[in-house]
């Protein structure tokens, strides 16, 4: 079982649970006094403790020793035109899996949505380095509008541009180096001609196409990680 704590960790430090952990570890998991849980916290690793206390509404861990250093991960963000409720968690949750370092939602000219619940999406970015073993959690920042992004972008940051009306036809991103990378990707309706020819024209832009179909935004996301993973990723 691995479990994520907002609080500090390392050797001999106690952990206090609330009553939500309390329930998870002790009712649902049925987890008895002296089993050992992993945690993790996003910032120290991961760590074994014992559980010392075990009650409804509460109880204690104790670290006992570090089993994973911290892991972080590329300096890589992925910038999203958030959509439908569901298809955005998606997007979070593989995002996290993936191992982006930052999830950033962005206004387009295009974008549907109005507001995301940033705080939802952070639980399920949580939920998704819990699940997947990751020792770093991706922060989810506050929905932004491209074009102030671009206004303050700062030139050592590529940005891997996907864009199906490249189809088929993008660069080659085996040829691209650097080590600070956003992926960029569109709403439904897709990016203006205004956003095309502006992000065209910065020298840090990769174009980059996802085949010759239109793919869903939640499906390019995942095709642009893995593309990005497999090229520049660690
Ligand atoms: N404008 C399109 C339309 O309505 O025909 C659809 C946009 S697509 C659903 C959403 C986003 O996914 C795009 O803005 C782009 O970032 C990305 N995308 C989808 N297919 C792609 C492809 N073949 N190559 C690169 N990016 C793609």
């Amino acid at each position: 079982i691995r479990l994520y704590v907002e609080q500090g960790l390392g050797v001999g430090q106690s952990i206090p649970l609330d009553r939500d952990q309390a329930h998870y570890l002790f009712g649902v998991m049925r987890q008895p006094v002296g089993a050992y849980i992993a945690l993790f916290n996003g910032r120290d690793g991961e760590y074994l403790a014992r559980i010392v206390e075990a009650g409804k509404r509460g109880g204690v861990l104790e670290c006992e020793t570090q089993s994973r250093l911290l892991q972080m991960p590329p300096d890589l963000w992925l910038c999203f035109a958030p959509i439908k409720k569901a298809r955005t968690d998606f997007i979070v949750e593989k995002a996290a899996e993936m191992g982006a370092m930052r999830i950033c939602p962005i206004q387009t000219e295009f974008t549907n949505s109005e507001r995301i619940r940033r705080d939802r999406l952070q639980a399920h970015a949580v939920e998704a380095a819990e699940q997947c073993g990751g020792t770093y959690v991706p922060e989810v920042a506050d929905l932004q509008r491209l074009d102030r992004l671009l206004d303050a972008w700062p030139t050592d940051r590529n940005i891997m541009f996907c864009d199906e009306n490249l189809a088929g036809a993008g660069e080659v991103l085996g040829k691209a180096t650097g080590d600070k990378w956003a992926i960029l990707i569109g709403p439904e309706g897709g990016f203006s001609e205004a956003e095309r020819k502006r992000l065209h024209a910065f020298p840090f832009t990769h174009a980059v196409s996802l085949g010759p179909r239109i793919l869903r935004a939640d499906t390019a996301a995942v095709a642009a990680l893995t593309l990005w993973q497999t090229h520049l990723g660690d």
